[in-house]
């Protein structure tokens, strides 16, 4: 049974000027008509622990198309979870209906999970639906209370599990992971980015239910992994889904590597640890980036595979082993295009990186994927993935002017003479998949990728 606290934003440290004006504005506006309207989830977890709310999320009795009505900057989206999107500039207030019991309205698949939650109720009923106590706060920012404006209204003891800093699922952990799988990893990225413990029902549920997750469609997945790598504790997070072996459902190919080669491991260490370090400094991250290091070691094994048995001439090994992880991981979590190209420019350049003679440092220096494709050789240097030396040329090359560039060139050693190729027999494999070349397009005439770095 739920045991309803209340109390003042101001007893909990919170005051109206540490909320959007926007989220303000769209509150008023929905309480003005009739609607009993709240700041719910993480704006309030955030405001009570004294950080900055990512966004401001709002819960109320309004109906999404009442609400549809009110604001003609509004948006309806979701089927899955029908939700008001109200635009102010680059600002967008996310508004959501009051969920009630799922009964027999709400469509749940054979394993319980919830397919629609689109059944509606009241405040409480609200609360007991979402995630964890921690993100079932409610703020009315117009209610008075002791001659102070400003309420919240706890029904699941969320205060007492903030201040002690505890993870906890409502209700039977077993039964909402069921519902929705995903619950997990929001429970293990919660857990690093607060720095809080997931209390022993909720992580023991974990380890038995961590299979769930492969029910969750390809694109959610991926939606949860790109939160994971910014929360800005991603290698926190990243121990954890390990110890609970939900890496291995994100990332089937990669994880026998993290666990049993110490020096992947180390490099994806490194990755994910300057990945936080970045989001701290205010710096851009992208996902491809952590994606590419991730299904490295997968993608040269392969192709050491296709070049043992000959399967694809050396010079498009890497191609096609690319080509074979991405498709592999995107049977895991989806992998939109606008990521795979990049991460498949990155290993490319792992090989043209040592190829600097001529005009060939200032056009790799001049590509798009210069900057990660070098971030990406230092990492691989570090973790004694290969020696030292290559990294260090680039970062000087980097700093210095354009005559010093030119002779860093010269002084490269010299080129060795191309041996003559003998034309190649034609295959008799007609099956063979000619994917574009285009990422191999350094005219390439040997297979560069296993020349040792230079200098
Ligand atoms: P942040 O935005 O800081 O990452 P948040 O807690 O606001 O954290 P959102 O993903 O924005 O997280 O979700 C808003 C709220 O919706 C959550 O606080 C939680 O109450 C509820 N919620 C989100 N996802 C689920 C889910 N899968 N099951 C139940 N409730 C959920
Ligand atoms: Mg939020």
């Amino acid at each position: 049974m739920t045991s309803i606290q209340e109390y003042t934003a101001e007893d909990a440290g919170v005051t109206r000027k540490d909320i959007s004006p926007s989220a303000l504005k769209v509150i008023d506006k929905l309480q003005k008509a009739g609607f009993d309207s709240y700041l719910v989830g993480g704006c309030v977890r955030d405001l009570m622990l004294g950080k900055i709310p990512k966004d401001f999320d709002i819960a109320t009795a309004a109906h999404p198309e009442e609400i549809d009505s009110l604001f003609n900057n509004c948006r309806l989206i979701g089927r899955r979870f029908r939700l008001a999107h109200i635009r102010y500039g680059r600002e967008i207030i996310e508004v959501a209906t009051f969920r009630g019991h799922h009964g027999n309205t709400s469509k749940t698949s054979e394993k319980g999970m919830i397919l629609r939650d689109n059944v509606y109720g009241t405040v409480e009923e609200d609360a007991i639906r979402r995630d964890l106590t921690i993100n079932a706060l409610y703020y009315d920012p117009n209610k008075k209370r002791d001659n102070r404006t400003g309420v919240i209204r706890d029904f699941m003891n969320s205060t007492e599990d903030i201040q002690k800093r505890k993870i906890r699922l409502i209700g039977d952990p077993e039964v909402r992971y069921k519902e929705d799988p995903v619950r997990m990893l929001r429970a293990v990225r919660f857990a690093a980015k607060l720095d809080f413990t997931i209390e022993k029902h909720s992580k023991d549920a974990i380890y038995r239910l961590a299979n769930h997750l492969r029910e969750i469609p390809a694109a959610r997945l991926f939606e949860e992994i790109q939160k994971l790598f910014v929360c800005g504790h991603a290698f926190n997070a990243f121990q954890q889904l390990d110890d609970y072996q939900l890496l291995d459902i994100l990332f089937p190919l990669s994880v026998q590597y993290y666990r049993s080669d110490k020096i992947n491991r180390s490099l994806i260490d490194q990755a994910l640890i300057n990945t936080d370090q970045r989001l701290s400094d205010g710096k851009y991250v992208t996902p491809s980036f952590l994606l590419a290091v991730l299904l490295w070691a997968p993608m040269q094994e392969k192709k050491a595979l296709y070049i043992q048995h000959k399967e694809h001439p050396d010079y498009q090994a890497m191609n096609q082993a690319a080509q074979y992880v991405i498709l592999k991981q995107t049977k895991a979590s989806s992998i939109p295009k606008r990521y795979s190209t990049p991460m498949r420019e990155m290993w490319d350049l792992q090989a043209r990186l040592a190829k600097r003679h001529g005009n060939r440092a200032d056009a790799l220096h001049q590509h798009p994927r210069f900057r990660a494709s070098y971030d990406f050789l230092l990492l691989r240097e570090q973790s004694g993935e290969i020696e030292p030396g290559l990294g260090e040329w680039w970062t000087k090359y980097q700093e210095v002017d354009t005559e010093t560039k030119q002779s860093m060139v010269r002084d490269l050693k010299q080129k060795p003479k191309k041996r003559k190729r003998s034309p190649r027999k034609p295959r008799s494999d007609s099956s063979q998949n000619n994917e574009s070349n285009s990422l191999n397009n350094e005219a390439n005439s040997t297979s560069s990728d296993d020349q040792p770095l230079e200098p």
